[in-house]
């Protein structure tokens, strides 16, 4: 029912082959299932819990296989009501990725990396990371009993997540290098020491990832929206939300698909200059900078496609600059209680510039995807924000400060 197949020469491979880069051409690899042969509807998804096994039809794992889950997915699609007045739109949704088990949507894709890691009888798995992936990893690897190696960029890892990585139990390496090299390294270290790869090159992780679509459609009661707005780091998930959408097209489920919206920080938009200039050929950067540690990256593994996905569904990339998405973070925090941290907020961030620029129709059902939670890195906040004032426990001093 599902293989491997490559996005640049249709090359097919058996689902049980271990590559993800093809062969023929060194293509990129996806999973191809065959949506004709899947049998399920919205009463068989209706019967379990909403999260991304309840979509289980869809996700290509074996009959008999050991899901590990820590009931990632299911997480809330909030309607934007207040943002929405504020800057003129008719009806906005924020899909919440931080209310998963870890804090962002990676726990999407490992769910499904980990029980394929079991399948493929990994004794141990790798990743390398900007934090997220690597607090998500190490907790699923714990779940599975697997030994987990995580390689970070040093001194370049938000506290928080850097935090959940060293409580779950992986062996966590910094190296002295940006993420770019942090995946090479990990790559080469894959290969040596036989430890099952978990990066978003892994077209296995993409299927678990592909899930948010179909909770955005169920949520919406079996529609999709107009246009899907996501913070595009690796373009792993992106990808993925496009392929979740296609596939519940293909099968009948919904009648039209969404524009597939990418903001990328100025000071790593690789992907999105690419876009602006007509390229398919995405020129890297060599010094990625932005305070969106998320989506500081400066060569995007799964660019082409990502970049097949806004073509495809007629969308856009488009670029935010760090004071806009801290103003956009602040705005969900102060205007809707959605505390997200930096990169998840230029989703939000795109919101407004495109809605400024007439890009985006003020009448569209829009959704923005917010990827990780705010407590993933506290010191982006405190950065900018007042201390608390202190002083002693008494009425009279607290009424001289309070206005
Ligand atoms: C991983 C991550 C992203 C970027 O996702 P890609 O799949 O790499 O494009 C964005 N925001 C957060 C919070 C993330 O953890
Ligand atoms: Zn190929």
């Amino acid at each position: 029912m599902y293989r491997l197949k490559c996005i640049k020469c249709s090359e097919e491979y058996p689902h049980d082959k271990q590559t993800f880069i093809c062969e023929k051409c060194q293509g990129l690899l996806e999973v191809s299932i065959d949506i004709d042969k899947v049998s399920a509807d919205k009463d068989t998804f209706d019967k379990r819990p909403i999260g991304v096994w309840r979509y289980r039809e869809f996700l290509p794992v074996g009959e008999g296989a050991k899901i590990i889950t820590l009931k990632e997915g299911g997480t809330p699609l909030y309607p934007g009501e207040n943002i929405q007045k504020k800057i003129g739109l008719d009806d906005l949704y924020i899909k919440n990725e931080g209310a998963n088990p870890t804090g962002s949507f990676k726990d999407r894709g490992m769910t499904l990396g980990l029980t394929k890691a079991l399948e493929f009888k990994a004794t141990g798995v790798c990743c390398a990371s900007t934090g997220n992936t690597s607090a998500s990893l190490a907790a699923y690897a714990a779940k599975a009993n697997l030994k987990c190696l995580v390689i970070l960029p040093a001194g370049k890892i938000a506290v928080g997540k850097l935090a959940q990585a060293i409580l779950h139990g992986a062996k966590v390496v910094a190296i002295r290098g940006n993420f770019d090299d942090a995946l090479k390294l990990v790559r080469a270290a894959s290969e040596k020491f036989d430890i099952y790869l978990l990066n978003s090159i892994n077209p296995w992780r993409l299927e678990g990832q592909k899930t948010a679509a179909f909770e955005i459609i169920d949520q919406l009661g079996w529609q999709a929206p107009d246009r899907i707005i996501v913070p595009v780091g690796n373009c792993g998930n992106i990808s993925a939300i496009w392929k979740g959408f296609k596939e519940f097209y293909n099968y009948g489920l919904i009648d039209k698909l969404p524009k597939m919206t990418g903001i990328q920080a100025e000071g790593a938009s690789p992907v999105a200059q690419a876009f602006k200039e007509g390229k398919d050929d995405v020129v890297p950067f060599n010094n990625p900078d932005t305070i969106a540690t998320a989506i500081r990256i400066g060569a995007p593994v799964n660019a082409p496609k990502a970049l097949a996905a806004v073509k495809e569904s007629g969308g856009l990339l488009e670029t935010v600059t760090d004071e806009e998405i801290l103003n956009a973070q602040t705005l969900l925090a102060c205007l809707e209680g959605i505390g997200v941290e930096p990169a998840s907020a230029a989703s939000i961030a795109g919101l407004v510039k495109l809605t400024k620029s007439s890009e985006i129709d003020t009448s569209e059902k829009i959704v923005c995807i917010t990827t990780g939670h705010a407590l993933k890195d506290p010191e982006a906040i405190f950065s900018r924000f007042e201390k608390p004032i202190e002083i002693e426990p008494d009425i009279e001093e607290l009424e001289k400060i309070l206005d």
